[in-house]
């Protein structure tokens, strides 16, 4: 079967998911990338035996990802060792108060009842309703939107009047709690979108229910594992990934992808090409603008964009005694969110989180020591912050907090190696359009047939796959879209693959 070739432009978790299927189908499958390491912004960082994911640390939804090693006909057990982060997180919050909800409902309801008194009655509607809720929206989310008639498919209008997507995602939230800090421990995961929960549509509380329903994971060796995982299959089946291979153009002929041309001039041509680089930059960096006329470069500038991150990877010579996920809350949360989304300044008292996975993983870091990922959320570069000056007072904020709210007293004296990343720095390193690392912002007038589809409409024989194509950004959603893509790509090569029938969930 299949037998076509497949260029992928870039061999972040998007593209070798994409890869990964379509090799198992016997596509023949070369993958493009121009770092010399699989994973884009999920691939590892390595510094002095200690080990540091890029991006993503929270994996949820794994069943999306077995469902995806299943369609290549593997056990995702024959590859990974994932283990489950429990409780879910640390929740620190300015006056004192700690929260870790976990899986365990019964403990999380004592806790609410202890913390925020009157809560606990709320927390059960919660997980009810949005249970519901989440069984409408995921079938919503499985298939392409490539056109407006999709918009009249049944299941999205039989869903509709439960998305609560007329409302904001702290509105909808504030219908469950009443106590500030309890709607932030619900609505905080906005950021996962590199969004603000006074601006992401209510369906979105659908995350938290899944964090609390479904729990969170974490792969020994840490989440780039995924990605390295998915290159092995991808070459079990005859794939071939080409590193430190950066893209110079998608061609384009008679209105149809044909291939790529190399950074060093060479010409390769394929049956289809499959994008998986940053949406925005790969349209205004890799196709001339002669064959956008949707996406024009104007038009990209006029889109909405998540927000950034400034990054720590910090080697430290000890051992720490907080949990895996951390995340210390502004003392004013509403000021700093609306510092990133609205105001597109620089916090000076931003939230912090800190992945600290030895707990969980010490093959992380060398014996007795330990790798702190820190990620604090900012703006995107549409700030014109000048990174190159910001950068070590930045670092010396964020260690403050670190030292002071974190319950990492003393970490300067026991940094031993260290990594920045500044949104300059994804936006130049890491190929993303303003340093948005979240991609596309996910607003209702940015999603399903809004969104850049899967089966790309500015011309044939192309697809998308990754954060800025449906459903969206974040590692489950972004192994859907490599799904909903490859099937589009097989059925356009007279193939039927059936996908949807391997979908255990919804
Ligand atoms: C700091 C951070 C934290 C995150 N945390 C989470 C999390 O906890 N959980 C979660 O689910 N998601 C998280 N995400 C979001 C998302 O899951 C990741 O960003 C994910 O890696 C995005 O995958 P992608 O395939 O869309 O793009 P990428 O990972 O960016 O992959 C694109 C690939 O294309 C390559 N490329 C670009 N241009 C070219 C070119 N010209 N030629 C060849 N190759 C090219 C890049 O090098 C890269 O390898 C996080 C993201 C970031 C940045």
């Amino acid at each position: 079967m299949g037998g076509k070739k497949v260029i992928i432009v870039g061999a972040g978790p998007g593209g070798l998911t994409a890869g990964m299927l379509l090799a198992s189908r016997g596509f023949e499958v070369e993958i493009l990338e121009k770092e010399a390491v699989v994973g884009g912004r999920n691939a590892a960082i390595e510094m002095d035996g200690f080990v540091f994911d890029t991006g993503p640390t929270f994996l949820m939804m794994r069943y999306v990802l077995d469902e995806i090693f299943a369609l290549a006909s593997r056990k995702t057990s024959d590859y990974l060792d994932i283990r489950e982060v429990d409780p879910l997180y640390r929740l620190r919050f300015d006056a004192q108060r700690e929260f870790f909800p976990s899986r365990n409902r019964e403990a999380t309801a004592q806790q609410i009842a202890r913390l925020f008194p009157g809560d606990e009655k709320g927390y059960e509607r919660f997980l009810a309703n949005e249970e519901r809720k989440l069984a409408k929206a995921i079938p919503c989310l499985q298939v392409p939107y490539g056109s407006f008639f999709h918009l009249a498919r049944l299941r999205l209008l039989k869903a509709l009047p439960f998305l609560d997507i007329h409302r904001t995602l702290y509105d909808h939230l504030a219908s469950y709690f009443d106590h500030p800090d309890l709607r932030i421990a619900f609505t905080f995961q906005a950021k996962y979108l590199g969004m603000s929960p006074w601006q992401c549509p209510g369906l979105f509380s659908i995350i938290s229910l899944i964090e609390h329903g479904q729990g969170l994971y974490h792969p020994i060796g840490g989440l780039h594992r995924i990605s390295t995982a998915m290159a092995r299959a991808v070459r079990e089946d005859g794939g071939t990934i080409r590193l430190s291979t950066p893209v110079q153009e998608i061609l384009v002929e008679n209105g149809r992808a044909v291939g790529v041309r190399l950074q060093d001039g060479e010409r390769l041509t394929a049956d289809f090409v499959i994008v998986n680089a940053d949406f925005a930059h790969a349209m205004t960096r890799l196709v001339p603008e002669q064959h956008r006329r949707k996406y024009t470069d104007k038009a990209i500038a006029g889109k909405r964009f998540s927000c950034s991150t400034f990054m720590l990877y910090l080697g430290t010579d000890r051992t720490w005694d907080i949990p895996h996920h951390n995340i210390i809350f502004a003392p004013d949360y509403r000021k700093n969110v609306a510092e990133i989304a609205e105001a597109h300044e620089l916090s000076r008292d931003p939230s912090v989180y800190v992945q600290n996975p030895c707990v969980l993983d010490p093959s992380m870091a060398p014996p007795g020591k330990s790798a702190l990922y820190v990620l604090v959320p900012i703006t995107n570069n549409e700030s014109g912050i000048d990174w190159e000056k910001e950068t070590p007072a930045y670092r010396e904020l964020v260690l403050d907090i670190l030292e002071s709210r974190a319950g990492l007293a003393g970490l300067r004296s026991h940094i031993v190696c260290e990594k920045v990343l500044t949104p300059l720095d994804w936006e130049q390193r890491y190929n993303v359009y303003r340093g948005a690392t979240f991609n596309l912002a996910h607003n209702v007038g940015q999603m399903l047939v809004w969104r850049p589809h899967n089966r790309f409409e500015e011309f044939k024989g192309c697809y998308l796959v990754g954060g800025g194509t449906h459903p969206g950004s974040g590692l489950p959603t972004i192994y859907e879209s490599a799904r909903i893509s490859a099937e589009l790509l097989m059925e356009d090569a007279g193939i039927r693959f059936p996908f949807a029938a391997a979908r255990t969930q919804g």
